[in-house]
């Protein structure tokens, strides 16, 4: 099963694909993720795309697709897999389905999450994210049981610097310009399922699950 994630920053998309990969058993790619790892590693990489990020700007294409095609291409990944945070722009989605069609495979669903902007705000400027094990708290909607710590490791929650206003407005921005022709894209193809984000997680996890329990004709 080949399975993408869309939706604005702060949708949840994080926290859903991590659900879903516990569900379904199957590798999340984040490309977020990734390249938050190589900055803090200090790689080349990491320095080159870390100037982009911290201003809320997208990390230029092919050093994107060149990060993807070595995870898609490595052997966790054979049975499929589910991409949170990309593709995000027309020409990372046509790099994709080039890769794929090299190996004789395709995308089998994009999963759209839909939610209105002031509410993204809302959450994105509450959320903390564990230092140590990248898991993801919120002020309000999910705090931790003890403040600033991880629930599940014990690792410091931090607000991310991309998580400020500034950032995040520009984030949304990216998001509207480059990111709504790649839902269109899915959506002509005839792969392309929309949800609304709004409720609670495990609402939302329902949702997905439904959807994607109907694509694999799991009763
Ligand atoms: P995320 O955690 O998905 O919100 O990603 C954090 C930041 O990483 C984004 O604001 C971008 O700067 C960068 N980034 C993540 N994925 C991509 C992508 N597919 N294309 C370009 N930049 C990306």
């Amino acid at each position: 099963m080949r399975l993408i994630l869309l939706g604005p920053p702060g949708v949840g998309k994080g926290t859903q694909a991590r659900l879903i990969e516990e569900h379904y058993r199957i590798p999340c790619i984040s490309t977020g993720d990734l390249l938050r790892e190589e900055v803090a590693a200090d790689t080349a990489l990491g320095r080159y795309a870390g100037s982009f990020m911290e201003k809320g700007d997208l990390v230029p294409d092919e050093a994107i697709v060149e990060m993807v095609r070595k995870r898609i291409e490595g052997p966790l990944c054979r049975n499929g897999y589910l991409l949170d945070g990309f593709p995000r722009t027309l020409a990372q989605a046509q790099a994709l389905e080039e890769m794929l069609r090299r190996h004789g495979v395709e995308i089998d669903l994009a999963l759209n999450l839909e939610l209105e902007e002031e509410e993204l705000v809302r959450r994105l400027t509450g959320r903390r994210t564990c230092q140590r094990c990248g898991a993801i708290f919120h002020v309000l909607f999910h705090p931790p049981q003890s403040e600033g710590v991880c629930d599940l490791c014990g690792g410091a929650l931090v607000q991310r610097e991309d998580d400020r206003e500034e950032a995040i407005r520009r984030r949304l921005g990216h998001y509207r310009e480059e990111t709504a022709p790649v839902i269109d894209y899915y959506r002509k193809q005839g792969k392309l399922k929309d949800i609304s984000a709004s409720g609670s997680i495990g609402e939302v996890e329902r949702k997905i699950d439904r959807i994607i329990r109907k694509m694999l004709q799991v009763p």
